[in-house]
């Protein structure tokens, strides 16, 4: 990739900077939160980042990389992306906007012998007293300003910058620059991916989407739930650094769950923050679909589902800190809880097991595609617990009505398949294998 070069004055590159070189660069700064090592800061370090610079002290360095945003009529626009100080630049911004007020343990605000106190209130760029204004510009801050470096040297430059911090997952795979990295960097921008909570810092969204992938890639609708950890997810990375089929359709298959979720979800995917619920959920409507289960339109209702969900799994955790068991009614919730926040094969599985079951039951008419006569295994598990474990409809002596097991029974259409009785809970009935070969036969 060759960015056409501009001489280095597009950006301001000295050393230090006043906050008034911060100001008139806003228009410039790409606050991009992918870089960033930690959540939205709350509490008091935003009051206390300006409390810092109205006693002058020190606040730390600034780094930017320098880049050029090309526009439609060839020319290019310079840039600054922040690489380390986000957190700051925006606290420093929301002040200057007026909506951070100084802290009310702040000093007084000194200038040739003359005090001002300017605690306790929000204040404007504009509404400073002007004889503190002034000063309050000329602060200096530290800054570095790398000109055109690369996605995977910025990336490098902030884990170190941060003591050391080593890259993690995301920020690993995502320097294995190919057809699977690119694509898995666009199908992060989804708006269903926006619309959610899931964090953003280091790429995490793009970690949760190459999960995605990954687990179509290794065939999770089939049944295998392999190890995402980063030994597989590199070579998934590094094994479809070319368009191959099996890494066209997976993308495919991301980006067609991706665009049904967010049809279904809209807005209300804000109800996922986590990982794991992100990941599960993708699962489960994407085997749904490759299953050929019919969800389009309100057959599911997803936000009502994921909603309670989310709560039983919060009050199934909350059970168990307090009083050190869980109610039976919760228990699979605390299952959930427990496979939480790792992707190994085993706990993929659990999750994804639990919330289908969780979903088919609770959505009993959802059929499959009248093309699919044989009820899915999930459909399977719901009809046998639905009754007990019973044979429902014993035709002769020969029936082994009692403990008819997942192995032993069949489900079976009421409305027969033939005359178009859906291939759905609804309209299923547990029969040992004996009254189903019988009724079969008649
Ligand atoms: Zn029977």
């Amino acid at each position: 990739m060759s960015a056409p070069r501009q001489s280095q004055e597009a950006w301001i590159t000295r050393h230090s900077w006043s906050l008034w070189n911060l100001l008139e660069e806003r228009p410039k700064m790409i606050l991009n939160p992918e870089y960033q090592r930690s959540s939205v800061w709350r509490g008091k370090r935003p009051k206390l980042l300006i409390d810092s610079i109205l006693r002058g002290w020190d606040i730390g360095l600034f780094l930017f990389n320098g880049i050029l945003i090309p526009r439609e009529n060839g020319s290019t626009l310079p840039k600054y992306e922040v690489i380390d100080g986000q957190q700051r630049i925006r606290t420093i911004y929301d002040f200057f906007d007026g909506h951070l007020a100084i802290s009310g343990e702040s000093p007084d605000f000194t200038i040739s012998g003359a005090v001002y106190d300017l605690r306790d209130k929000k204040w404007t760029d504009e509404d400073f007293p002007p004889a503190v204004r002034p000063s309050f510009h000329a602060y200096i801050i530290k800054t570095q300003v790398y000109i055109q470096k690369d996605e995977q040297e910025v990336a490098r430059i902030f884990a170190r910058v941060q003591d050391g911090l080593r890259l993690n997952n995301a920020e690993r795979t995502n320097a294995i620059i190919g057809y699977i990295r690119n694509n898995i960097k666009d199908i992060s921008g989804h708006t269903l991916l926006q619309n959610s909570r899931v964090k953003l810092i280091r790429f995490n969204r793009r970690w949760i989407t190459a999960n995605c992938v990954y687990r179509e890639i290794t065939e999770f609708v089939n049944g295998n739930f392999l190890d995402a950890n980063l030994k597989n997810m590199k070579e998934m990375y590094n094994d479809n650094i070319r368009r191959t089929n099996i890494a066209r359709s997976a993308l495919a298959q991301v980006k067609r769950i991706y665009s049904y979720l967010d049809t279904q979800l809209g807005v209300r995917a804000d109800l996922i923050s986590k990982n794991s619920d992100f990941i599960t959920i993708y699962m489960v409507a994407s085997y749904l679909k490759q299953n050929d289960f019919i969800i389009d339109g309100d057959v599911i209702n997803w936000i009502e589902f994921i909603e309670n969900f989310i709560i039983k799994v919060g009050e199934a955790r909350r059970m168990m800190r307090d009083t050190g068991v869980v109610s039976e009614e919760l228990q699979q919730y605390y299952n959930y809880y427990r496979n939480m926040g790792r992707e190994n094969g085993v706990s993929a599985k659990n999750r994804f097991d639990i919330v289908m079951e969780k979903l088919i039951a609770l959505f009993p008419n959802v059929e499959r595609r009248n093309s699919q006569r044989l009820f899915d295994d999930y459909q399977k598990r719901i009809i046998a617990k639905n009754a007990n474990y019973q044979c429902q409809e014993p035709q002769d002596s020969g029936c082994s009505s009692t403990d008819v097991g997942l192995a032993d029974g069949e489900a079976d259409h009421i409305i027969p398949w033939i005359e178009k009785g859906p291939t759905s809970i609804e309209n299923g009935q547990w029969l040992c294998q004996h009254c189903n070969r019988v009724k079969g036969s008649r």
